[in-house]
């Protein structure tokens, strides 16, 4: 089993530390860890936020564990240059179009939520969301028109990027509670009619899950008003980018969410992957320590469970996590005093007490 990680910037190596100590303290047998720059320490020292070797190092690995990447001193450099093209070049290079994002509540900590506690406990949910297409990747460009400058973006999805990304939700969905809600702008969009028609062709393979459909503006208010009813959700990339947000916020903060980008490629053990947090490399408190390692920690379990097929260790991860966080070992994050370390530290106690 092979791990190529990533550390990258800001917060990215202290929590990515904490996450190795976790991944250590479960003694592994034949694991190998190659470690390579990415992002605005990249580009200090190789003159590339993903360079060659990292794209080859991560290729090679059977899973990446990535941190964060941005750098306020690379604010000014020319697009490519910049360290968020790491990330999004790994992306592409790797094939990952399918982003698991997990939001579930926390024992205990229901009053970080926005929403009201009752409903904060009872969200448990995934949203899964296309990586690759939709109006990012679509033709785009400014024009001259009647109302001054114009821009215009091309949407588009084909039946083929559809269906890849739905068999992913579908098998996820089928690993969960056995229900899929599938997003779209049916009403006015052509590529969410193409979108629908193909997610329920496919669903005649996954009789087992009971699929729904949704429109966005309807689904963005049914996440605040009742988001238990939810359990997988599957949608393009733009409105992928806005639910998961949404997703994460109503859970509360933003060190404890992780994510898993997926493609097509397997590995011997299960499906090739790269885990980060869904944080960024949170500059304004880098190196003092404050950060959460939980978000890196619950990576690391999406990483054993997705890509090297150890379910049992990822679920004692994350057993040891809501065993800490209920132990009040809490970031100043959470409204306590304890150090990414301390926090750690914590979790793998944990970790060993239930070994
Ligand atoms: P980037 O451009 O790298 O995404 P950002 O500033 O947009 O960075 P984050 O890095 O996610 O976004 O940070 C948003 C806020 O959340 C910051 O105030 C940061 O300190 C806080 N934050 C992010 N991650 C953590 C964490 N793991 N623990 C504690 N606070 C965090
Ligand atoms: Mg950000």
């Amino acid at each position: 089993m092979k791990i190529a990680v990533l550390p990258g910037d800001g917060i990215g190596p202290e929590v990515t530390r904490e996450a190795l100590k976790v991944l250590d303290a479960l003694a592994l047998p034949q694991l190998t860890l190659f470690e390579g720059d990415v992002g605005g320490i990249a580009y200090k020292r190789h003159g590339h936020p993903l360079p060659a070797e990292t794209l080859e190092m991560a290729r090679a690995a059977d899973a990446v564990l990535f941190g964060a990447v941005g750098d306020p001193e690379c604010d000014t450099l020319p697009r490519e240059h910049r360290p968020e093209q790491a990330i999004l070049g790994l992306r592409s290079e790797l094939g990952l179009f399918a982003n698991l994002r997990p939001a579930a509540g926390f024992p205990g900590l229901e009053d970080l939520s926005p929403l009201k506690p009752e409903l904060a406990r009872g969200i448990d949910l995934l949203v899964v969301r296309e990586l690759n297409g939709d109006v990012y990747f679509g033709d785009k460009g400014e024009r001259d028109s009647a109302g001054g400058r114009e821009g215009w973006d091309d949407m588009s999805y084909n039946e083929a990027e559809v269906r890849r990304i739905a068999h992913s939700a579908f098998r996820a969905a089928q690993k969960r509670r056995k229900k899929l809600t599938s997003v779209d702008k049916a009403n006015v969009l052509e590529t969410s009619r193409i979108w629908r028609e193909t997610v329920i062709e496919l669903a005649g393979e996954y009789p087992d899950v009971e699929l729904d459909h949704m429109y966005v503006d309807n689904a963005a208010m049914q996440l605040v008003r009742s988001p238990g009813q939810f359990d997988v959700i599957v949608t393009g990339n733009l409105f992928g980018d806005i639910l998961s947000d949404q997703a994460s916020a109503c859970v509360g903060s933003i060190g404890l969410l992780a994510s898993a980008s997926l493609g097509e490629r397997t590995t011997e053990f299960g499906t090739f992957g790269l885990y980060e947090p869904i944080h960024g490399s949170a500059p304004d408190i880098a190196g003092q320590g404050k950060a959460n390692p939980v978000a890196a920690i619950l990576s690391l379990a999406m990483l054993l469970r997705h890509s090297l097929g150890r379910d049992a260790d990822a679920n004692r991860i994350e057993r040891a996590v809501a065993a800490s966080l209920s132990s009040e070992v809490r970031g100043a994050d959470l409204g306590g005093s304890a150090s990414t370390q301390e926090i750690g530290d914590a979790i793998v106690r944990h970790l060993q007490a239930t070994a």
